[in-house]
This record gives structure tokens, C-alpha cells and sequence, in this order.
């Protein structure tokens, strides 16, 4: 961990968890995704992968419950250190970063009661085998930014119909539909942090949030999506036909969603950027290295102005993003369930700002190592191909721009309501 930090206040303990974070992403995450990325989606994720050998090992080391209190079973950290350890880990993977973190959503059940907490929350952090996987489901084949536009008025139109709904009947839920193959985890999963359509009338905004378990009749998931970047991510679909659920499992209703769902965005966004960080600091640190061995025009790169101002705009990009995101993921962090403080348009301008600056890094790294830079034998590309995963992330950056938009010119429809 050679990459200076700013902070004046971190104390032996945060730099502590951030070396040992650092060390992790370095011997066991880094060899990990490069094994991944080169498989078939089905490779990847079959039970022999060395993603089951990673997973368990995170988990061991309490990598799963970064934000949980100790009095739940979870390490007791502060937002900056959990924010600094996922930069970290992010360095060497973004994928298997997210990876460790889509249980998050079944286990955090945000707004649950103690009940929810029991059967979720404690068992989560007691697991030490990888064998708690919860996903995050609101992403469904004909609506993906519809989704995450809290506020903004298509969000509430009854005329945009969903494709997963929840209907109640006596004391259960009936969910019947599916949820697209950008679910992260979702073919692995048996916990989910379900978002679906309850009121039609109220069109998104009428949805409601279910916790519960995967093994229940008439559910069924889909294969591991192939894709361009991020292979060390499983994505898959889950279908529902028919599925009862208790009524004690919702823990959002119709009344409270959009709220929900703006906390939601308001505490995950900072930490897709924080991600990206981790992601934009691998391609500079590969391209400084870079530079700093390669002769050309008889001297080394980076003692040519052009690769020096090159790499200057790269940790110009980098810092910027790495400042913006750690504010806003402590700021958001510390209240992310108190409308009247948490700043959503913080939260997506550090996703959208970080995502793009990943793309951009990891874009200048390839040119910096020129032919080297496109070749399976350097990591360049790699980093490339994730990073481009990122900008549709969490909410694709255009859409959550336009959120963005609306909440800095005052006009997001729900200010003033
Ligand atoms: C790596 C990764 C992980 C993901 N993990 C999950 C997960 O765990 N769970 C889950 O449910 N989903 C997940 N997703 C899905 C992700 O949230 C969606 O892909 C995203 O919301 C965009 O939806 P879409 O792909 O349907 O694109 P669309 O909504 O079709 O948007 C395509 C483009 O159209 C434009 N556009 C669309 N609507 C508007 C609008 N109203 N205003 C202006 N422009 C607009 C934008 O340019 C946008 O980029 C993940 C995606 C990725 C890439």
C-alpha cells in the first residue's frame, strides 16, 4: 500500500485494516479474478472454482459484514474504515467485491423488526462458509432505470405496468413474474431482498420490499450470464410462479417504498464508487509501473512529458474520486434512514463520477502500455472491461444523472411534497 492518503486522522487502527484489506486483494482476490475472468460463466461459479475457495476465505476474515455492529455479530466499524477496506478490496477485484456484498440487502432487512434480524441479520454474520448467499432483485427484462428513478415522475406512472408482482391472499403474498439476468448472485442465491409491484396503481412506486428464503416452491433461477467484464460476478435471473410468501416478510410497503428505495440508492451509490476507486487505482498502478520499466525513444515512458501528464490527469482522476466518494459514503453512511439529512445527489454524483473516471483510467492505462495494454497477458484489459460494467451498475449513470439533475435544480418532484 504504497498510494498516499490524504487524511491526516486515520488512526493505527484504520491504517491497519486497510493494509490488511490491501494484502488480502493483493495475494488472494487478484489471482482469484484472473482465473474467473478467463472461464465459462458455468466454470466460474460450479462448485470446485476457486470462487468458493475466495468466498470462504472472505468470509472467514468477516469481509461479508463490513457494516454490521458488533451486537450483531459484525466487526463494529466506523463508515470511513469500512469505506477505506472496500477501496482496498476493490483494488483486486471489483466483481468479487460486489460479490461479498449482494448478501448484504437479505441480511441488512433495513427497516425490519427484531424477528427479521434473527432469521436474516445473525445468521448472515455467523456464517463463516460462504454458504448464506442473499441478492438484491429490482432490475426486470422490460424495466431497469424505471426502477431506480425514485422521484422522478414515471416512477409513479400507473401506465408503466411491472413484470413482477405481489398480490395478497389471506395471510400470504403470491408473487408471480421475473427479475432480469443482471440480478448479481441470483443464480447462487438462497436468501433475496426482493422489490416488487404490490399496488399497480401507483405504478413503481406502489412496490413493496421482501426478505425471505430462496427455497420455497415455484421459484427458479437462471444460468450464469456470459458477459463482457465483471466475469468473476455471477448475474442470473429469478423467477417466480406462484410463490407464497408470509405476510411478516414484507418489510416496505407501497407507502413507505420510494422513501426506502432513496435510502437504499442513497447508501449503496457511494459504495459502487468506492469500488470503482479501488478499480481506477489498479489500472494507474499498473500503468505507473509501467512507465516507470519501459524504454522507448531511448529513455523510460514516464521521463516523456506527454506519458508524465498523462499519468498526472490519471491521479488527478483518482484522488478526485477517491475524496468525493469517501464524503459521501461517511456522510450518507452516518444517517442513511433520515430523509431530512441523507443527500442523494452526493451519493450518485460519487457513483457516477467514480464509474466514469474508472473507465477513463483504465482507458489511459491500455495507451500508456501500448500494444502490451490489449494483450491477455497483461491486466490492463481486464480492468478496462470491468470498469465498463460500472457506468450501468446500480442504476445505468445517465439515469441516475437525471435524478441527480432534478434534485440539484430543485425540481425533484418530491421536495416540496
Ligand atoms: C455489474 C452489474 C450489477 C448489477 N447488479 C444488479 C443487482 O444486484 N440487482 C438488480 O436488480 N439489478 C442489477 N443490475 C442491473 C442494473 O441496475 C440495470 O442494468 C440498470 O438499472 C440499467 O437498466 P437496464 O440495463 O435495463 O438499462 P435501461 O433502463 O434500458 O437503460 C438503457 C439506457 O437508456 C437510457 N435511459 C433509460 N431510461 C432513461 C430515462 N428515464 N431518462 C434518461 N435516459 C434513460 C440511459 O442512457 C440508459 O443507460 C446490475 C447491472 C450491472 C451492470
Amino acid at each position: 500500500m504504497d498510494y498516499f492518503d490524504l487524511n491526516m486522522n486515520l488512526t493505527s487502527e484504520d491504517t491497519a485494516l486497510r493494509e490488511a484489506a490491501s494484502k488480502f486483494a493483493k495475494q488472494v482476490m487478484r489471482p482469484v479474478s484472473v482465473q474467473l475472468d478467463q472461464m465459462t460463466p458455468e466454470e466460474a461459479f460450479a462448485p470446485e472454482s476457486p470462487y468458493w475457495d475466495y468466498m470462504r476465505q472472505a468470509y472467514q476474515l468477516g469481509y461479508h459484514k463490513l457494516p454490521f455492529p458488533e451486537e450483531l455479530g459484525g466487526p463494529g466499524l466506523n463508515p470511513l474504515q469500512i469505506q477505506l477496506i472496500m477501496e482496498e478490496l476493490a483494488w483486486g477485484s471489483f466483481g468479487l467485491t460486489l460479490s461479498l456484498n449482494t448478501s448484504l440487502d437479505a441480511a441488512i432487512a433495513l427497516a425490519g423488526t427484531e424477528e427479521h434480524v434473527k432469521e436474516f441479520t445473525i445468521p448472515y454474520c455467523q456464517c463463516t462458509d460462504a454458504s448464506y448467499v442473499g441478492c438484491w432483485a429490482i432490475t426486470e427484462p422490460d424495466h431497469g432505470s424505471d426502477t431506480v428513478m425514485p422521484g422522478y415522475p414515471s416512477f409513479s406512472d400507473p401506465n408503466i405496468p411491472a413484470q413482477c408482482r405481489a398480490r395478497l391472499d389471506g395471510d400470504d403474498y403470491v408473487i408471480n413474474g421475473q427479475k432480469a439476468a443482471w440480478v448479481s448472485a441470483g443464480p447462487l442465491a438462497n436468501r433475496i431482498l426482493l422489490m416488487c409491484q404490490i399496488e399497480a396503481s401507483k405504478g413503481h412506486a406502489g412496490s413493496g420490499v421482501f426478505v425471505f428464503s430462496l427455497d420455497r416452491p415455484g421459484v427458479a433461477k437462471g444460468k450464469p450470464l456470459n458477459k463482457l467484464g465483471t466475469r468473476d460476478l455471477c448475474q442470473g435471473e429469478v423467477y417466480f410462479d406462484n410463490v407464497r410468501v408470509p405476510k411478516k416478510y414484507l418489510i416496505v410497503g407501497p407507502e413507505h417504498y420510494e422513501k426506502f428505495l432513496e435510502a437504499h440508492l442513497c447508501i449503496t451509490l457511494p459504495m459502487v464508487g468506492t469500488w470503482a476507486t479501488g478499480l481506477a487505482r489498479a489500472g494507474f498502478d499498473e500503468a505507473l509501473a509501467y512507465a516507470r520499466q519501459r524504454v522507448q525513444g531511448g529513455k523510460l515512458l514516464i521521463d516523456h512529458s506527454n506519458v508524465q501528464q498523462k499519468i498526472t490527469d490519471m491521479f488527478r482522476k483518482v484522488e478526485a474520486s477517491r475524496q468525493l466518494c469517501r464524503a459521501a459514503f461517511v456522510y450518507n453512511w452516518s444517517h442513511p434512514l433520515n430523509p431530512e439529512k441523507r443527500a442523494i445527489e452526493y451519493s450518485i454524483a460519487a457513483k457516477t463520477f467514480a464509474t466514469q473516471t474508472a473507465l477513463e483510467v483504465t482507458s489511459d492505462a491500455i495507451q500508456i502500455l501500448g500494444g502490451n495494454g490489449i494483450s491477455k497477458e497483461y491486466i490492463v484489459e481486464k480492468l478496462f472491461r470491468d470498469a465498463r460494467t460500472t457506468l450501468i451498475c446500480d442504476g445505468s449513470n445517465d439515469s441516475l444523472s437525471v435524478v441527480c439533475g432534478h434534485k440539484v435544480a430543485g425540481t425533484y418532484p418530491r421536495r416540496s411534497a
